[in-house]
């Protein structure tokens, strides 16, 4: 075969690929993700030409293939996309990847992931040279008259380009592994990154075939037949949900999507469908799981998507600390492939995505309240966590959840926050004309105290999740004229400091005698011990913490 032209890829370093190599090891799988999507691009492309009149030809059924061959230890992915000439290989392929390579090998040295470098650098094609020690493209360009090109590098910054073989429009990238990632001729790898990477590509990716059953007439008996057929594997979905408009889903739509996704998952609580376009384009779907006990399990569950490629599931950042719980995919072209937490932080579009859906969140849990409180209570259990983190965490989610927030008594019964104050404040508002809103975070054991508030017909409410220490800090905080005290923080009698004079059965001497023998025997700092006998129906004596010296005691355990 005759060799057209030589030359040299356009960068000024020379041997760049080795430094790529030992670079980009720990993620190099990215490579199948970087060629298969420049492989969808281009069929999306002659999709888009074809739709604007500007080719004419035979557009196909939109395929990109993945095959392996092992005996050559070669992988090629292969698309009928609109193809390139010799030319474009060498504007898009020669230069574009390293125009500015010294400034590359600057910032190379502090890039911490494949992801970045890739992304800033567009070094898409190119990583291709990860895993392989030679990579050929042969490629047949759309355009009337066009040759089939061929493009040949091993890995140094010479190539060469010459006539190519393919006979129908498109493209394949064939790349000859090398030794040490031999790994990636094995069927089930390139399955398994297949399907993390392209499982939702818009455009179907071909692997292999498999068998699918037939009708194939009758038997002598009149009963139908069937015949094994080999088709196709198609490894992806090419339109999943978030790419479309809600009111064409169904909630079983949103149920099979989310059984896709999380094949052993329970089924979620609900779900909210994320579709923006400005200021920035996002779309995608979040689920609300039943809580577990075990949250880390849970955490990072959130799929990054950009125009339907898979990115990360370190969605830190995009998505609000207290939502990290929940489920499902983002897919936002607006969101830098290059998914390093310093430059997610300083990017302004993420931000504003950030905020996007806290708000997309609370409104959704808003709707949910408005149009069914009792469904909205049952689920409480499940999303109480998410509500209250979020109150504590976010200012604008307080706003908005303050109105939705649920509080639950040790009835069992649920109230808003308006609506439980509104209901203790004539019993419950101290001497000062503050609501004291009475808790206990451990019902079981603060029984006794429970039933003497009760008694008095306080009530108290259920603060027993891990999160409640802090909610109750922001309820003070925000709420106005309004404090939290613990059920066992005084016998029941004093929980709401009054103005009456309280007299107690007891004369000072004996309540004193019978106060000294109980300390003696507690001697624990920050205790009290109550005499009380000014009620027949409580403990006379009790044993209790002050709610402020308490407060410190556990600021003091917390190492704060
Ligand atoms: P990017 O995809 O970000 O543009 P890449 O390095 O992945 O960067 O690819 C560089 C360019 O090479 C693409 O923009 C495209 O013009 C061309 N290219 C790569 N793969 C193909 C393909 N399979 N078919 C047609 N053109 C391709
Ligand atoms: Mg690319």
């Amino acid at each position: 075969m005759s060799i057209e032209e030589k030359g040299n890829i356009s960068i000024h370093t020379e041997n760049i690929f080795p430094i790529i190599k030992k670079f980009l090891y720990s993620d190099n799988e990215i490579f199948l993700r970087e060629l298969v999507s420049n492989a969808v691009d281009a069929v999306q492309k002659i999709k888009r030409l074809a739709a604007l009149g500007q080719y004419n030809g035979e557009l196909g059924n939109p395929l990109v293939e993945v095959a392996v061959d092992e005996a050559q230890k070669t992988i090629t992915i292969s698309d009928n996309g609109l193809g390139m000439t010799a030319e474009e290989i060498k504007k898009y392929i020669n230069q574009v990847a390293f125009s500015g390579a010294s400034e590359f090998v600057e910032k190379f040295k502090d890039a911490k992931d494949a992801n970045e470098i890739i992304g800033k650098f567009g070094l898409g094609f190119y990583s291709a040279f990860m895993v392989a020690d030679l990579v050929e493209i042969q490629t047949l360009s759309y355009q009337d008259g066009a040759e089939p090109a061929k493009w040949v590098c091993d890995g140094s910054t010479s190539y060469e380009i010459s006539e190519g073989s393919r006979t129908t429009r498109g493209t394949d990238i064939i790349l000859h592994i090398n030794a040490e990632s031999e790994e990636f001729l094995s069927k089930f790898k390139l399955e398994e990154i297949l399907d993390k990477y392209g499982k939702f590509l818009p455009v179907p990716i071909k692997f292999g075939t498999t068998t699918e059953q037939e009708p194939d007439g009758e038997d002598e008996e009149g009963k139908p037949k069937t015949k094994d057929v080999e088709v196709d594997k198609i490894i992806n979905t090419t339109n999943p949900i978030w790419t479309k408009a809600p009111a064409d889903l169904s909630d079983q739509d949103y149920l099979d999507f989310y059984k896709q996704l999380y094949p052993f998952g329970e089924d979620p609580l609900f779900w909210i469908h994320l579709n923006v376009d400005y200021p920035f384009n996002l779309t995608g779907v979040l689920y609300f799981p039943k809580v577990k006990n075990d949250f880390d399990m849970q955490r990072n569950k959130i799929k990054l998507f950009s125009r339907q490629v898979f990115i990360t599931d370190e969605v830190k950042d995009i998505v609000p600390e207290f939502l990290m719980l929940l489920h499902g995919v983002i897919d936002s072209p607006d969101i830098p492939l290059n998914v390093s937490r310093s430059f997610l932080q300083a990017d302004s579009n993420v931000k504003k995505i950030n905020s996007y859906i806290t708000k997309k969140v609370a409104d959704k849990l808003a709707e949910l309240f408005n149009k069914d409180r009792k469904g909205f209570e049952e689920k409480w259990s499940d999303i109480g966590l998410f509500v209250k983190y979020g109150m504590v965490s976010e200012e604008k989610f307080y706003d908005k959840a303050k109105d939705f927030a649920l509080l639950t008594n040790t009835k069992k019964e649920h109230f808003t926050i308006e609506e439980y104050k509104e209901k203790v404040k004539d019993l419950q508002t101290d001497k000062n004309g503050q609501v004291v809103l009475i808790y206990s975070n451990d019902p079981a054991k603060q029984d006794s105290f429970i039933q003497s508030a009760n008694k008095q017909d306080y009530d108290v409410l259920v603060m027993d999740s891990p999160i409640d220490n802090h909610f109750i800090n922001s309820l003070e905080q925000k709420l106005e004229k309004t404090s939290l005290k613990r059920v066992d923080s005084s016998v029941a009698s004093k929980l709401i400091e009054k103005d009456e004079n309280l007299e107690s059965v007891l004369s000072e001497e004996q309540s004193k005698t019978v106060k000294e023998v109980f300390e003696k025997a507690i001697s624990k700092p920050g205790y009290n011990v109550e005499i009380v006998a000014l009620n027949p129906e409580e403990l006379p004596v009790t044993v209790t913490m002050d709610e402020f010296m308490r407060r410190m005691k556990d600021m003091a355990a917390m190492g704060g």
